[in-house]
């Protein structure tokens, strides 16, 4: 009897683990990109739900008491940081959030930029941008080496959340890290076909100084570093010269901008628009750029089509 009786007890005890449904790590990223990319490190221990959503702008969102809700049920917060995202600080302090803060682009040196609204800043050194006032670009994912740091930080801090799948975060996150590097190795590889002086493209906010750096591309925006100002006449204007001048054909609009800014650009300079390019945001799921793989593939696919039309 009494065996029988430790013996069910046993049973229990060695059931009981079976029984109870795995808890998943709940996590908040900020944006869609970064929600793709923990969801890539985390895999099946995790629960990711993006504040941003896909198309949409970082710079201008407007959170609601929802995203408050959503922010204070979470484990796991993991945001941009650089001021991407300037909306955060009020509604975590809303929401009362007591998890875990993870800031992705924690130990970047990030690219510094003039950040007032100037048409264009990639002209490298003794360009006429004089303004010693610059902020940090916080565009950092279009840096296939730099994102070596986002994952490295997003692995740790979902390990650091939940120890007990330390290992699979690190092993995911190291595949994953792989896969961003062989695909950066390929984008070097067909943009270093192109000639130096193909390598100009237009597009309306500052968001591709990292990948201009990278690849050694040039690239001008009619806005800055954010969505916020409204780009200016005069910045129009002198774009719209500058591409007559330099004979540029590469064109694009922005997944997350109204298109009017582009089009009329585009007519002015005569130039036709060479499609769009993903910025800020991933497309919705099921569309063409619904993971961030997927979105940088499409991004340099589609520039080195433009950049390789004839002058
Ligand atoms: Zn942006």
């Amino acid at each position: 009897m009494l065996r029988l009786l430790i013996a069910s007890l046993l049973s229990l005890v060695i059931a009981a683990p079976a029984l109870a449904q795995p808890q998943k790590l709940r996590v908040i990223a900020s944006f869609s990109i970064l929600g793709d990319i923990v969801a890539q490190v985390g895999g099946e221990q995790v629960e990711v739900t993006t504040l941003v959503p896909a198309m949409g702008d970082a710079h201008v969102f407007q959170p609601t008491p929802s995203h408050a809700r959503a922010v204070a049920g979470a484990d796991v917060l993991v945001i941009n940081g650089l001021n991407f995202e300037p909306w955060l600080d009020r509604l975590v302090t809303a929401s009362g959030f007591k998890g875990r803060h993870v800031m992705a682009a924690e130990g970047i040196k990030p690219r510094e930029m003039g950040g007032h609204g100037h048409a264009h800043h990639n002209h490298g050194p003794g360009d006429d941008d004089h303004d010693d006032h610059g902020v940090a670009d916080p565009h950092v994912w279009h840096d296939l080496q730099r994102m070596q740091t986002y994952i490295a930080n997003i692995a740790q801090g979902l390990a650091a959340a939940d120890p007990a799948h330390a290992e699979a975060y690190r092993t995911r996150g190291a595949a994953y890290a792989a896969e961003l590097k062989a695909l950066d190795t390929w984008a070097a590889a067909e943009i270093g076909k192109l000639p130096r002086a193909h390598r100009k493209v237009i597009t309306q906010h500052d968001a591709f100084g990292y990948l201009a750096a990278r690849y050694r591309i040039d690239f001008m925006a009619a806005q800055g570093v954010t969505t916020k100002a409204e780009a200016s006449a005069e910045a129009v204007g002198r774009l719209t010269r500058q591409i007559k001048r330099e004979k540029v054909q590469a064109l694009f609009f922005e997944n997350i901008a109204n298109p009017r800014l582009i089009e009329q650009i585009g007519r002015e300079a005569k130039v036709k628009v060479g499609g769009r390019l993903y910025s800020d945001a991933l497309s919705p799921p099921g569309g063409e750029a619904d993971s961030f793989v997927k979105m940088y593939r499409l991004n340099i696919t589609r520039l080195i089509e433009a950049m390789r039309r004839d002058n």
